[in-house]
């Protein structure tokens, strides 16, 4: 198996040059910000941000969704809560990226008809589909920008979330990433909460 080499790779190269920030990290973390992004393989937060081990606190998962509180989503709710309110990040970014499949099963459900766990996820979604120009060409890349945008009002919809950007002791980023350029382009998070 790869990863186990990877893992030999890492303790006799890599972990011996960081020691001493793994240990460190011992004591706690206290990260700044709160990292919510897709699960797709092509997304690396730390690499695009090059940061280190206990400076993001990570959510992943399919299309960088985050349902609306008190929905049952209890993975994504508790870690945002944990984050908010323990950890007291400063910042949260939303981090869509290009050519992502989730997005793309959005903008076509009935594909999707046989992975009912799939297509009724990221129908968390769904208003996605009122907003983006269906006849635009570029309509997936709309839609992209359009699901972090999205998923920053539902984030507004968290009471501790609002009260700490209210607070001015959270701010709320939305970027889109272009893995295949490195590109990183920044929303106005303003069009979110409008
Ligand atoms: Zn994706």
């Amino acid at each position: 198996m790869r990863l186990a080499s990877g893992i030999e790779k890492f303790q006799t190269l890599v972990y011996p040059q960081m020691r001493r920030d793994f240990r460190e990290l011992e004591s706690g973390q206290t990260p700044e910000t709160l990292f919510i992004t897709c699960s797709d393989s092509r997304i690396n937060p730390n690499l695009l941000t090059q940061t280190k081990p206990g400076e993001l606190f990570v959510i992943r998962n399919a299309g960088n969704i985050v349902p609306k509180p008190g929905t049952g989503e209890l993975s994504v709710e508790a870690t945002i809560q944990y984050a908010v309110e323990v950890l007291e990040v400063k910042n949260i970014v939303v981090c869509g990226h290009s050519h992502c499949g989730a997005v793309t099963g959005l903008m076509n459900l009935d594909s999707l008809d046989s992975m009912p766990a799939i297509k009724n996820w990221v129908r968390k979604s769904e208003k996605v589909l009122d907003q983006v120009n269906h006849s635009d060409e570029g309509r997936i890349c709309e839609a992209i920008k359009a699901n972090v945008l999205l998923q920053i009002e539902h984030l507004m919809e968290y009471p501790y979330v609002a009260k700490a950007v209210a607070a001015q002791q959270l701010e709320i980023y939305g970027w889109v990433y272009h893995f295949e350029n490195g590109q990183v382009e920044f929303l106005d998070q303003e069009a979110a909460v409008a």
